[in-house]
């Protein structure tokens, strides 16, 4: 049994955090800058703790300047996408990284990314929505900034807003303003929370701010009772096992809650978060989810159909997805 060929939901993969290790080598040749201090010799990213993450994340970040260097990107993640069977994916964009907060840089960008997402469609098939992210340790004020950009420069696949970045830093009521402006816009709204911090990160989240699904959220399992909560509420945790293994958020596939909580009614998908820095796939994740706990395709075709509908697409995009999973 393959699972690379059955087909995938995704909906919690950060852009930069996707980036092949291979295509970052490319642009870094094309513009002269020596990377290699980055990469093992095999060619994958070569960190050893949190801190050389974030230090050779943002190297690798360093090289990708202009909307065409993002659209490569973006053209370049879906390709790994559909290869590994994902036909739905939602990328998480940074404003304050594309034109660096501008609204007519940002507006560039998003038309290069229109650009991608259709060109690895009409290649690949791969349907892709954007969610606009703000980063959490820049603060409210940048935030509401980020959203009021998002807001101000529609486009047909930009779908959502979330928030990303430091969880230690700030609160989510920090953030209501940010939220409003981006749930007025009419876009599906979601956030970071209990993959650093603990349950009382996703409780404050839940509290202050009006999402449908919630990034990661896994730490919840530590509070039973707001476990319930988010049955009862039905939010989406958007849950990145291997991330979390990977990062030490648990110690092993054994003991990650993902299936803990999926049998506590609360609704879960399974997405990557930042695959190559964690040397993952989505393939690679269902391999050990198969393993770990005998999910079969049923149980995977209802997680799939469970994101769907939490999905921030159009209807008739979720309903031929939807589709793909009877
Ligand atoms: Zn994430």
């Amino acid at each position: 049994m393959t699972w690379k060929s059955v087909p995938k939901t995704e909906l919690h993969l950060h852009l930069e955090g996707a980036a092949p290790p291979e295509f970052i080598r490319m642009i870094a040749a094309e513009k002269g800058t020596d990377l290699s201090r980055i990469f093992h010799a095999d060619g994958s990213y070569k960190w050893k703790d949190f801190a050389e993450f974030l230090k050779i994340y943002e190297a690798a970040c360093s090289v990708l300047k202009t909307p065409d260097d993002y659209r490569r990107l973006l053209e370049a993640v879906l390709e790994v996408s559909a290869d590994n069977g994902v036909v739905y994916t939602e990328i998480f964009l940074a404003p304050d990284f594309c034109g660096g907060g501008d609204l007519d840089a940002w507006k560039d960008y998003l038309a290069a990314f229109e650009i991608g997402a259709d060109n690895a469609k009409a290649k690949h098939g791969i349907e892709a929505r954007f969610i606009s992210t703000c980063v959490r340790h820049f603060g409210p004020e940048k935030a509401i900034h980020t959203a009021n950009i998002t807001a101000n420069a529609p486009s047909p696949r930009m779908v959502g807003f979330g928030m990303g970045g430091e969880e230690r830093d700030f609160t989510a009521q920090d953030f209501v303003s940010a939220f409003a402006v981006a749930a007025e816009a009419g876009l599906g709204i979601t956030s970071h929370a209990g993959e650093i911090c603990g349950a009382d990160s996703v409780r404050e989240t839940l509290d202050h701010l009006p999402v449908s699904r919630i990034g990661h959220g896994v730490r919840a399992v530590e509070d039973p009772e707001l476990v319930k909560r988010l049955a009862e509420e039905e939010i989406l945790l958007e849950v990145n096992p291997g991330s979390n293994v990977c990062i030490g958020v648990f110690p092993s596939w054994e003991k990650h809650p993902l299936d803990h909580l999926r049998q506590q009614g609360v609704p879960v998908c399974v997405s990557t978060d930042d695959p190559p820095y964690f040397h993952i796939t989505m393939t690679s994740d269902y391999e050990n989810i198969a393993k770990t706990w005998g999910w079969s395709e049923t149980d995977f075709a209802d997680t799939n159909r469970t994101a769907m509908k939490y999905a921030f697409c159009d209807e008739e995009t979720r309903a031929a997805v939807l589709a793909k999973f009877q």
